[in-house]
């Protein structure tokens, strides 16, 4: 009898698994909205020219393949850093912001769960919003972190629940770790505004609280790296200790090349060297040290004004393109009549909408039309494009009328 006779079947990952079926479908008229990757007008992957440019520079370079050190590359690190807090930033200025690079935001967010799960001096539960990116569930799980929720998102409005939220962070006990979207929520696409985030800032003050900020989407859900990193930089502002997690994934597209970061706001350049000490023992016995590709291609791109300067604007290419998609789509629904309300197309922001769809509709979405989304109505705004964009619409308001 072989040893693994007793492994049971497990359940597909919800958001990998509808590309297997997308996969599947031999229809030419087929979507895949299921996951959150940037695709160009055509329908195809996008690499971004600045990356492009900053491959050459390296294969130029013929830099050798020795192992990074266990928290990365210093160069990048840093880089990564200013991009998120700002070059003033007061813990980056006072040598006080521990950071190591991380396999993508995924990594980051394991490290971090990690760490809390081992150091963090409070109860080792955290609250993650309801709904939330599916894969925040076990990641702090598996980290052996509690998990629970604070309540977000409003079935009715298809908007904030801003005072269920409020309440629940209220509510949990003094010192609660929360885990906070700081931009571009995944997977509603609401996100609170300047005002409601100052408020946020309040409460988890007072009810001293830890702001866990998990930021995938910097610069590509307004288009403007600043503006997305409103929620993170105020937090700072009101001397919050947090935890930040970052992605080069969505606004680099270096989906594949898993480069991110994780950086720890300290109170001293002492405590900063005791965490970093922590740091190093947590990732070895993980995979030792990151991969060095995808960290020279940021830091080569983030080093260089020049690079810097088209990457912004390749970044708000992206960031418009997906905004002038969900213009397109509101219209269209709206032109075909299609039953309930859409203005939440437009108002929500990155790379998802969450659409109201039901569970059955976009079973039959997937049945008579080929298109493929999350069961939870959740669509990539990013598989839309001028040549399918009509035809979505038209399935969708066939499949709720
Ligand atoms: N956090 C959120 C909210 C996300 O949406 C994602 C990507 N889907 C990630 C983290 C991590 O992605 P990656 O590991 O590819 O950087």
């Amino acid at each position: 009898v072989s040893t693994w006779a007793n492994v049971p079947a497990g359940p597909p990952d919800p958001i990998l698994g509808v590309t297997e079926k997308f996969k599947a479908d031999k229809s030419p008229k087929k979507i895949n909205l299921g996951v959150g990757a940037y695709r160009d007008g055509q329908g195809k992957p996008y690499i971004l020219p600045t990356v492009k440019k900053a491959e050459k520079i390296l294969s130029d370079a013929m830099q050798d393949k020795e192992y990074l050190p266990i928290t990365g590359l210093a160069d990048f690190t840093k880089l990564a850093a200013e991009l998120a807090y700002g070059k003033d930033s007061k813990p980056i200025v006072e040598k006080r912001l521990a950071i190591t690079q991380s396999i993508s935001g995924t990594g980051a967010l394991r490290i971090g769960t990690a760490f809390l799960a081992r150091h963090y001096p409070g109860a080792k539960t955290i609250y993650l919003p309801t709904p939330t990116w599916g894969n925040h569930i076990p990641i702090s799980k598996d980290s052996g972190l509690e998990v629970k929720q604070y309540k977000y998102f409003n079935k009715e409005t298809v908007g904030l629940d801003f005072e269920g939220m409020k309440a629940d962070i209220k509510a949990a006990p003094e010192g609660s770790i929360i885990l906070l979207h700081a931009c571009a929520h995944n997977p509603t696409g609401i996100d609170p505004t300047e005002a409601q985030w100052k408020e946020l800032s309040d409460i988890v003050k007072e009810k001293k609280h830890f702001p866990f900020f998990d930021m995938a989407y910097q610069g590509f859900a307004s288009g403007d790296i600043l503006k997305d990193a409103f929620a993170v930089r105020y937090f700072i502002e009101q001397g919050h200790q947090l935890l930040l997690c970052q992605s080069f994934a969505k606004n680099m597209g270096l989906y594949g090349e898993r480069v991110g970061a994780i950086s720890f706001v300290c109170e001293s350049p002492e405590e900063k060297a005791r965490v970093d000490s922590q740091l190093k023992i947590l990732i070895r016995p993980l995979y030792s040290n990151p991969p060095v590709h995808g960290a020279r291609l940021v830091s080569t791109i983030l080093s260089s004004p020049e690079l810097t300067q088209e990457w912004l604007v390749e970044v708000k290419g992206m960031a418009d393109r997906i905004i002038e998609m969900r213009e397109r789509l509101y219209n269209k629904l709206v032109e075909l009549n299609t039953p309930g309300e859409w203005g939440h197309i437009k108002s929500q922001i990155g790379m998802f909408s969450f659409t109201g769809l039901k569970a059955e509709q976009v079973d039959a979405l997937a049945e008579k039309a080929s298109i493929y989304l999350t069961r939870d109505g959740r669509i990539s705004m990013a598989g839309l494009n001028s040549n399918n964009v009509d035809y979505f619409a038209e399935s969708v308001s066939k499949a709720v009328k």
